[in-house]
């Protein structure tokens, strides 16, 4: 894709947040369960990291295994990444209707209730949708729509060369684009 086709998809996909419209009513509803999806934030190493510094917790404090594995022969179940740790359903980080971690929240929970799937933008379930929204605003979500996106694939790739380094024995596995541990 040539840096002009991505600046079309950014406008094109700003265009499209505008014409929804979206403004945060700071509910809180999209960090508890029954948001209209599971709740479940997958978070890339980095982004634990950002918390870590931000919040002074270990990263094992902050997410956790995602909870869907896959078996490989060998009696080995895998799962791959991990999701902010939740307590009681809510998001561990959800205190009242406020983020404690908001400037370093991640990229999942800045462009909520949108989300890319392949270049379809996908609408979830918000109070604060059909709410005017600024240009600028629209256009900060499908930036970081897109650089999410991107971040996805490259951890896919990294994922797909570190999965034959998974050992040959039984045990609970976690698998990101950092390498294999166990769980
Ligand atoms: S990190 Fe913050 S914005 Fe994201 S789900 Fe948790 S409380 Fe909500």
């Amino acid at each position: 894709m040539t840096r002009e086709d991505c600046r079309d998809e950014e406008s094109n996909l700003a265009r499209e947040i505008k014409r929804i419209g979206f403004s945060c009513t700071r509910c809180g509803d999209c960090c508890r369960p029954g948001a209209g999806d599971d709740n479940l934030v997958m978070v890339f190493p980095r982004e634990i990291r950002a918390i870590s510094e931000f919040s002074g917790l270990e990263a094992t404090d902050i997410a956790e295994p995602y909870p869907d594995t896959v078996t490989l022969p060998g009696d080995r179940t895998v799962t791959f990444g991990r999701a902010l740790r939740r307590f009681y359903g809510d998001c561990r980080f959800l205190s009242g209707s406020s983020c404690l971690v908001y400037p370093v929240r991640p990229s999942i929970c800045r462009t909520y209730p949108f989300m890319l799937e392949g270049s379809e933008l996908r609408i979830y379930p918000c109070r604060g949708l059909g709410k005017p929204i600024s240009r600028e605003d629209a256009v900060r979500i499908a930036r970081d729509l897109l650089t999410r996106r991107a971040e996805e694939e490259e951890e896919i790739r990294r994922i797909q060369a570190v999965f034959p380094t998974i050992p040959p024995g039984p045990g609970r596995y976690l698998v990101d684009g950092e390498g294999v541990c166990m769980q």
